[in-house]
Protein backbone atom coordinates (compact mmCIF):
# COMPACT_ATOMS: atom_id res chain seq x y z
CA UNK A 1 0.00 0.00 0.00
CA UNK A 2 1.16 3.51 -0.42
CA UNK A 3 0.17 7.16 0.12
CA UNK A 4 -0.23 10.34 -1.98
CA UNK A 5 0.07 13.77 -0.33
CA UNK A 6 -1.17 16.84 -1.91
CA UNK A 7 0.93 19.80 -1.13
CA UNK A 8 -1.17 23.13 -1.36
CA UNK A 9 0.84 26.23 -0.85
CA UNK A 10 -1.10 28.91 -0.37
CA UNK A 11 -2.60 30.68 2.94
CA UNK A 12 -4.45 33.73 3.55
CA UNK A 13 -1.90 35.06 5.89
CA UNK A 14 1.07 33.57 7.73
CA UNK A 15 0.90 31.92 11.17
CA UNK A 16 3.37 33.91 13.41
CA UNK A 17 5.49 30.24 14.16
CA UNK A 18 5.15 28.50 10.87
CA UNK A 19 7.85 27.74 8.17
CA UNK A 20 6.03 25.74 6.01
CA UNK A 21 6.22 26.02 2.01
CA UNK A 22 3.36 28.60 1.00
CA UNK A 23 2.51 32.13 -0.52
CA UNK A 24 -0.36 34.23 0.66
CA UNK A 25 -1.19 35.55 -2.89
CA UNK A 26 -3.30 33.42 -4.45
CA UNK A 27 -2.64 34.66 -7.92
CA UNK A 28 -1.47 31.75 -9.16
CA UNK A 29 -3.75 29.22 -8.01
CA UNK A 30 -5.64 27.95 -10.51
CA UNK A 31 -2.44 27.38 -12.64
CA UNK A 32 -0.92 25.62 -9.54
CA UNK A 33 -4.27 23.47 -9.74
CA UNK A 34 -3.25 22.99 -13.40
CA UNK A 35 0.21 22.17 -12.57
CA UNK A 36 -0.57 19.38 -9.49
CA UNK A 37 -2.63 17.55 -11.98
CA UNK A 38 -0.25 17.38 -14.48
CA UNK A 39 2.39 16.20 -12.05
CA UNK A 40 -0.09 13.39 -10.82
CA UNK A 41 -0.07 12.09 -14.45
CA UNK A 42 3.38 12.58 -15.10
CA UNK A 43 4.40 10.29 -12.46
CA UNK A 44 1.96 7.51 -13.09
CA UNK A 45 4.77 5.02 -13.43
CA UNK A 46 6.03 6.31 -9.49
CA UNK A 47 3.88 3.96 -7.61
CA UNK A 48 3.60 0.00 -7.97
CA UNK A 49 1.43 -0.36 -5.32
CA UNK A 50 -2.23 0.53 -4.43
CA UNK A 51 -2.99 4.05 -2.94
CA UNK A 52 -4.93 3.67 0.48
CA UNK A 53 -4.38 7.45 1.20
CA UNK A 54 -4.91 10.64 -0.52
CA UNK A 55 -3.91 13.74 1.90
CA UNK A 56 -4.75 17.66 0.82
CA UNK A 57 -1.58 19.23 3.12
CA UNK A 58 -0.06 22.78 3.34
CA UNK A 59 -0.68 25.72 3.39
CA UNK A 60 -4.23 25.19 3.44
CA UNK A 61 -5.94 23.10 1.41
CA UNK A 62 -9.22 24.33 1.95
CA UNK A 63 -8.93 27.67 -0.02
CA UNK A 64 -8.90 25.87 -3.32
CA UNK A 65 -12.79 25.22 -4.53
CA UNK A 66 -14.40 22.15 -4.17
CA UNK A 67 -14.59 21.12 -7.36
CA UNK A 68 -10.68 22.04 -7.50
CA UNK A 69 -10.62 19.14 -4.60
CA UNK A 70 -12.48 17.26 -6.84
CA UNK A 71 -10.73 17.61 -10.01
CA UNK A 72 -7.46 16.40 -8.62
CA UNK A 73 -8.83 13.34 -6.78
CA UNK A 74 -10.21 12.22 -10.19
CA UNK A 75 -6.99 12.60 -11.96
CA UNK A 76 -5.32 10.73 -8.98
CA UNK A 77 -7.96 7.43 -9.84
CA UNK A 78 -7.08 8.12 -13.28
CA UNK A 79 -3.05 7.68 -13.10
CA UNK A 80 -3.37 5.59 -10.34
CA UNK A 81 -4.76 1.73 -8.42
CA UNK A 82 -6.99 3.29 -5.51
CA UNK A 83 -8.07 0.72 -3.15
CA UNK A 84 -11.93 1.09 -2.25
CA UNK A 85 -12.64 3.16 0.23
CA UNK A 86 -9.42 4.85 0.70
CA UNK A 87 -9.54 7.78 3.53
CA UNK A 88 -9.25 11.33 1.51
CA UNK A 89 -7.66 13.91 4.28
CA UNK A 90 -8.63 17.99 3.69
CA UNK A 91 -6.73 20.18 6.14
CA UNK A 92 -9.07 22.88 6.38
CA UNK A 93 -8.68 26.45 8.70
CA UNK A 94 -11.92 27.05 10.49
CA UNK A 95 -12.41 30.39 8.52
CA UNK A 96 -12.43 28.48 5.12
CA UNK A 97 -15.73 25.50 6.56
CA UNK A 98 -18.74 27.86 6.22
CA UNK A 99 -21.68 25.53 5.32
CA UNK A 100 -21.70 26.00 1.94
CA UNK A 101 -18.20 24.83 1.63
CA UNK A 102 -19.02 21.91 3.97
CA UNK A 103 -21.84 20.43 1.80
CA UNK A 104 -19.61 21.37 -1.50
CA UNK A 105 -17.04 18.87 0.26
CA UNK A 106 -19.17 16.49 1.77
CA UNK A 107 -20.41 15.92 -2.46
CA UNK A 108 -16.61 14.90 -2.99
CA UNK A 109 -14.87 12.09 -2.40
CA UNK A 110 -13.18 14.09 1.01
CA UNK A 111 -14.17 11.71 3.73
CA UNK A 112 -11.72 13.15 6.83
CA UNK A 113 -11.07 16.48 7.86
CA UNK A 114 -8.31 17.62 9.66
CA UNK A 115 -9.28 21.09 11.45
CA UNK A 116 -6.72 23.23 12.58
CA UNK A 117 -8.01 24.49 15.58
CA UNK A 118 -4.99 24.92 17.57
CA UNK A 119 -6.55 26.48 20.57
CA UNK A 120 -10.18 27.90 21.84
CA UNK A 121 -8.36 31.21 23.00
CA UNK A 122 -8.36 34.41 21.20
CA UNK A 123 -5.05 35.23 23.37
CA UNK A 124 -3.63 32.72 21.99
CA UNK A 125 -4.73 32.80 18.17
CA UNK A 126 -3.49 36.36 17.82
CA UNK A 127 -0.25 35.61 19.60
CA UNK A 128 -0.12 32.95 16.48
CA UNK A 129 -1.54 35.13 14.20
CA UNK A 130 -4.12 32.10 13.24
CA UNK A 131 -6.53 33.11 10.63
CA UNK A 132 -9.37 32.73 12.78
CA UNK A 133 -10.93 33.14 16.21
CA UNK A 134 -12.27 31.03 19.27
CA UNK A 135 -15.95 31.33 18.37
CA UNK A 136 -15.46 30.01 14.78
CA UNK A 137 -13.51 27.26 16.19
CA UNK A 138 -15.93 26.07 18.33
CA UNK A 139 -18.59 26.70 15.60
CA UNK A 140 -16.66 24.96 12.74
CA UNK A 141 -16.23 21.53 14.55
CA UNK A 142 -20.02 21.88 15.61
CA UNK A 143 -21.32 22.28 11.51
CA UNK A 144 -18.82 19.78 10.44
CA UNK A 145 -19.53 17.05 12.35
CA UNK A 146 -23.19 17.39 10.69
CA UNK A 147 -21.64 16.41 7.47
CA UNK A 148 -18.04 14.18 8.29
CA UNK A 149 -18.23 11.12 10.92
CA UNK A 150 -13.79 11.40 10.49
CA UNK A 151 -12.49 14.64 11.80
CA UNK A 152 -9.37 15.86 13.26
CA UNK A 153 -8.46 19.14 15.31
CA UNK A 154 -4.96 19.96 15.87
CA UNK A 155 -4.13 21.61 18.75
CA UNK A 156 -0.94 23.51 20.13
CA UNK A 157 0.62 23.35 23.36
CA UNK A 158 3.51 25.15 24.85
CA UNK A 159 2.57 28.34 23.92
CA UNK A 160 3.68 31.00 26.48
CA UNK A 161 0.93 31.91 28.68
CA UNK A 162 -1.16 28.89 28.10
CA UNK A 163 -1.58 27.43 31.47
CA UNK A 164 -2.17 23.89 32.23
CA UNK A 165 -6.06 24.73 33.44
CA UNK A 166 -6.56 26.30 29.90
CA UNK A 167 -5.13 23.97 27.95
CA UNK A 168 -7.30 21.17 30.20
CA UNK A 169 -10.14 23.16 29.14
CA UNK A 170 -9.49 23.39 25.31
CA UNK A 171 -8.88 19.37 25.34
CA UNK A 172 -12.50 18.85 27.14
CA UNK A 173 -14.23 21.11 24.51
CA UNK A 174 -12.81 18.71 22.02
CA UNK A 175 -13.87 15.63 24.08
CA UNK A 176 -17.33 17.11 24.46
CA UNK A 177 -17.33 17.68 21.15
CA UNK A 178 -16.78 13.96 20.52
CA UNK A 179 -14.22 14.67 18.05
CA UNK A 180 -12.33 11.58 17.18
CA UNK A 181 -9.16 12.04 16.23
CA UNK A 182 -6.18 14.92 17.65
CA UNK A 183 -2.80 15.91 16.84
CA UNK A 184 -1.01 17.64 19.11
CA UNK A 185 1.92 19.74 19.02
CA UNK A 186 4.35 21.80 21.15
CA UNK A 187 4.87 25.41 19.88
CA UNK A 188 8.25 25.19 18.24
CA UNK A 189 10.60 28.54 17.63
CA UNK A 190 11.58 28.06 13.71
CA UNK A 191 14.41 30.34 12.82
CA UNK A 192 13.29 33.20 11.09
CA UNK A 193 9.43 33.14 12.11
CA UNK A 194 7.75 35.86 13.25
CA UNK A 195 7.77 34.48 16.48
CA UNK A 196 11.55 33.84 16.57
CA UNK A 197 12.28 37.56 15.99
CA UNK A 198 8.84 38.45 18.11
CA UNK A 199 11.04 36.79 21.06
CA UNK A 200 14.21 37.94 20.88
CA UNK A 201 13.09 41.30 20.74
CA UNK A 202 11.19 40.54 24.12
CA UNK A 203 7.71 41.66 22.44
CA UNK A 204 6.87 37.75 23.31
CA UNK A 205 7.68 35.19 26.24
CA UNK A 206 10.14 32.47 25.28
CA UNK A 207 8.75 29.19 25.13
CA UNK A 208 9.21 26.87 28.20
CA UNK A 209 10.46 23.25 27.48
CA UNK A 210 9.56 22.22 31.42
CA UNK A 211 5.90 23.49 30.32
CA UNK A 212 6.35 22.23 26.77
CA UNK A 213 6.78 18.38 28.32
CA UNK A 214 4.23 18.78 31.74
CA UNK A 215 1.31 19.89 29.25
CA UNK A 216 2.79 16.84 26.53
CA UNK A 217 1.89 14.65 29.60
CA UNK A 218 -1.29 16.37 30.80
CA UNK A 219 -2.64 15.97 27.24
CA UNK A 220 -1.75 12.50 26.86
CA UNK A 221 -3.59 11.38 30.19
CA UNK A 222 -6.25 13.31 29.82
CA UNK A 223 -6.98 11.75 26.30
CA UNK A 224 -6.31 8.50 27.48
CA UNK A 225 -8.63 8.78 30.08
CA UNK A 226 -11.59 10.16 27.60
CA UNK A 227 -10.75 6.58 25.59
CA UNK A 228 -8.26 8.09 22.87
CA UNK A 229 -5.37 6.14 22.03
CA UNK A 230 -1.91 7.65 21.69
CA UNK A 231 -0.54 5.90 18.59
CA UNK A 232 2.23 8.16 17.97
CA UNK A 233 4.29 10.97 19.66
CA UNK A 234 1.75 13.56 18.40
CA UNK A 235 -1.55 11.51 17.23
CA UNK A 236 -4.17 10.41 19.43
CA UNK A 237 -7.53 8.60 17.89
CA UNK A 238 -10.71 6.80 19.20
CA UNK A 239 -10.46 2.75 17.92
CA UNK A 240 -11.17 2.75 14.09
CA UNK A 241 -9.83 6.98 13.68
CA UNK A 242 -6.09 6.47 13.53
CA UNK A 243 -5.36 8.21 10.85
CA UNK A 244 -3.92 5.90 7.39
CA UNK A 245 -1.91 8.57 6.24
CA UNK A 246 -0.14 8.50 9.96
CA UNK A 247 0.47 5.15 9.88
CA UNK A 248 1.97 5.20 6.62
CA UNK A 249 4.68 7.58 7.26
CA UNK A 250 5.82 6.47 10.80
CA UNK A 251 5.65 2.73 9.88
CA UNK A 252 8.24 3.51 6.76
CA UNK A 253 5.52 3.33 3.87
CA UNK A 254 6.30 4.71 0.39
CA UNK A 255 4.11 7.96 -0.65
CA UNK A 256 4.70 10.62 -3.38
CA UNK A 257 4.48 13.84 -2.80
CA UNK A 258 2.87 16.22 -5.38
CA UNK A 259 3.32 20.00 -5.45
CA UNK A 260 6.03 22.39 -4.42
CA UNK A 261 8.25 21.20 -1.35
CA UNK A 262 6.50 18.22 -0.93
CA UNK A 263 8.52 15.44 -0.49
CA UNK A 264 8.40 11.69 -1.43
CA UNK A 265 9.84 8.56 -0.13
CA UNK A 266 10.61 5.25 -1.60
CA UNK A 267 12.20 2.42 0.55
CA UNK A 268 15.78 3.28 -0.39
CA UNK A 269 14.94 6.86 -2.11
CA UNK A 270 13.77 10.26 -0.87
CA UNK A 271 13.22 13.04 -2.83
CA UNK A 272 11.80 16.63 -2.54
CA UNK A 273 10.49 19.27 -4.92
CA UNK A 274 11.27 22.66 -5.81
CA UNK A 275 9.84 24.86 -2.37
CA UNK A 276 9.02 27.75 -5.27
CA UNK A 277 5.81 28.00 -6.67
CA UNK A 278 6.46 29.69 -9.77
CA UNK A 279 9.26 27.95 -10.72
CA UNK A 280 7.48 24.62 -10.22
CA UNK A 281 4.69 25.81 -12.40
CA UNK A 282 7.05 26.41 -15.04
CA UNK A 283 8.71 23.62 -14.83
CA UNK A 284 5.88 21.04 -14.83
CA UNK A 285 4.36 23.30 -17.60
CA UNK A 286 7.32 22.49 -19.29
CA UNK A 287 6.81 18.66 -18.29
CA UNK A 288 9.86 18.45 -15.85
CA UNK A 289 9.51 17.59 -11.95
CA UNK A 290 11.69 19.97 -10.81
CA UNK A 291 13.14 17.85 -8.09
CA UNK A 292 16.34 16.83 -6.07
CA UNK A 293 16.86 13.21 -4.24
CA UNK A 294 18.89 11.19 -2.48
CA UNK A 295 19.58 7.21 -2.32
CA UNK A 296 19.73 6.03 1.41
CA UNK A 297 21.99 4.26 2.69
CA UNK A 298 21.40 1.45 4.59
CA UNK A 299 22.22 2.40 7.58
CA UNK A 300 20.10 5.81 7.77
CA UNK A 301 17.44 3.58 6.45
CA UNK A 302 18.07 1.64 9.97
CA UNK A 303 18.16 5.26 11.46
CA UNK A 304 15.10 6.30 9.93
CA UNK A 305 13.50 2.80 11.20
CA UNK A 306 14.82 3.54 14.59
CA UNK A 307 13.67 7.03 14.83
CA UNK A 308 9.94 6.68 13.26
CA UNK A 309 9.02 3.30 14.90
CA UNK A 310 10.05 4.68 18.28
CA UNK A 311 7.32 6.98 18.21
CA UNK A 312 4.71 4.79 17.48
CA UNK A 313 2.60 2.49 19.96
CA UNK A 314 3.87 -0.87 18.10
CA UNK A 315 7.33 0.24 18.75
CA UNK A 316 10.60 -1.02 16.94
CA UNK A 317 10.26 -5.03 16.49
CA UNK A 318 13.73 -6.83 16.52
CA UNK A 319 12.70 -9.78 14.09
CA UNK A 320 12.01 -7.11 11.42
CA UNK A 321 15.56 -5.43 12.32
CA UNK A 322 17.28 -8.28 11.61
CA UNK A 323 15.22 -9.47 8.54
CA UNK A 324 15.79 -5.39 6.68
CA UNK A 325 19.31 -5.13 8.24
CA UNK A 326 20.85 -7.98 9.16
CA UNK A 327 22.46 -9.73 12.47
CA UNK A 328 24.86 -6.88 13.05
CA UNK A 329 22.18 -4.20 13.13
CA UNK A 330 20.63 -6.26 15.73
CA UNK A 331 23.25 -6.62 17.77
CA UNK A 332 24.21 -3.06 17.68
CA UNK A 333 20.37 -1.88 19.02
CA UNK A 334 20.54 -4.95 21.52
CA UNK A 335 23.67 -3.46 23.39
CA UNK A 336 22.78 0.18 22.64
CA UNK A 337 19.07 -0.49 24.45
CA UNK A 338 20.93 -1.98 27.90
CA UNK A 339 21.94 1.69 29.24
CA UNK A 340 17.99 3.06 28.27
CA UNK A 341 16.40 -0.08 29.98
CA UNK A 342 18.30 0.95 32.96
CA UNK A 343 17.41 4.40 32.97
CA UNK A 344 13.71 2.98 32.22
CA UNK A 345 13.46 5.08 29.01
CA UNK A 346 12.14 2.64 27.02
CA UNK A 347 11.07 -1.53 27.99
CA UNK A 348 11.29 -5.19 26.18
CA UNK A 349 8.75 -7.46 25.38
CA UNK A 350 8.84 -10.23 23.51
CA UNK A 351 10.83 -8.86 20.87
CA UNK A 352 9.46 -5.16 20.21
CA UNK A 353 11.29 -2.46 22.05
CA UNK A 354 8.84 0.76 23.30
CA UNK A 355 9.07 3.68 24.70
CA UNK A 356 7.89 4.41 28.35
CA UNK A 357 5.69 6.86 29.54
CA UNK A 358 8.79 8.29 31.05
CA UNK A 359 11.18 8.44 27.55
CA UNK A 360 7.85 9.31 25.42
CA UNK A 361 8.65 13.02 25.26
CA UNK A 362 12.38 12.71 24.43
CA UNK A 363 11.61 9.97 21.82
CA UNK A 364 13.52 11.55 19.04
CA UNK A 365 16.60 11.92 21.72
CA UNK A 366 16.19 8.29 22.77
CA UNK A 367 16.20 7.05 19.25
CA UNK A 368 19.38 8.82 18.32
CA UNK A 369 20.96 7.05 21.48
CA UNK A 370 19.81 3.94 19.07
CA UNK A 371 21.45 4.96 15.82
CA UNK A 372 24.66 3.22 13.90
CA UNK A 373 26.85 6.56 13.01
CA UNK A 374 27.86 5.86 9.22
CA UNK A 375 31.26 5.00 9.28
CA UNK A 376 31.28 3.20 5.86
CA UNK A 377 29.17 5.53 3.32
CA UNK A 378 29.89 2.68 1.32
CA UNK A 379 27.77 0.42 2.39
CA UNK A 380 24.28 -0.12 0.67
S1 LIG B 1 -2.26 28.01 8.00
FE1 LIG B 1 -0.81 26.34 8.36
S2 LIG B 1 0.64 26.39 6.63
FE2 LIG B 1 -0.51 28.34 6.65
S3 LIG B 1 0.80 29.74 7.76
FE3 LIG B 1 -0.63 28.87 9.25
S4 LIG B 1 0.42 27.05 10.08
FE4 LIG B 1 1.50 27.67 8.22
Amino acid sequence: MAGIYIHVPFCKQACHYCDFHFSTSLKHKQPMVEALKREIAMRSEDLDQNVENIYFGGGTPSLLESDEVHSIIDKVYDHFQVIDEPEITLEANPDDLHTDKLKELVATPVNRLSIGIQSFLDRDLKLMNRSHNAKQAMEVLENAKRYFDNISADLIYGIPGLSDQELKANIHRLVKLEIPHISAYALTIEPNTALSNFIKKGIVADVDDEQAERQFHLLTDELKENGFDHYEFSNHGKPGFFSRNNIGYWTGRPYIGIGPAAHSFSTDTRSWNISNNIKYIKSIRSGKRPFESERLLKVDRYNEHIMTRLRTKWGIDMNEIEEKFGVNYTNHLIEECSELLEENLISMDKNKVYITKKGKFLSDGIASRLFLLNLDHTSN
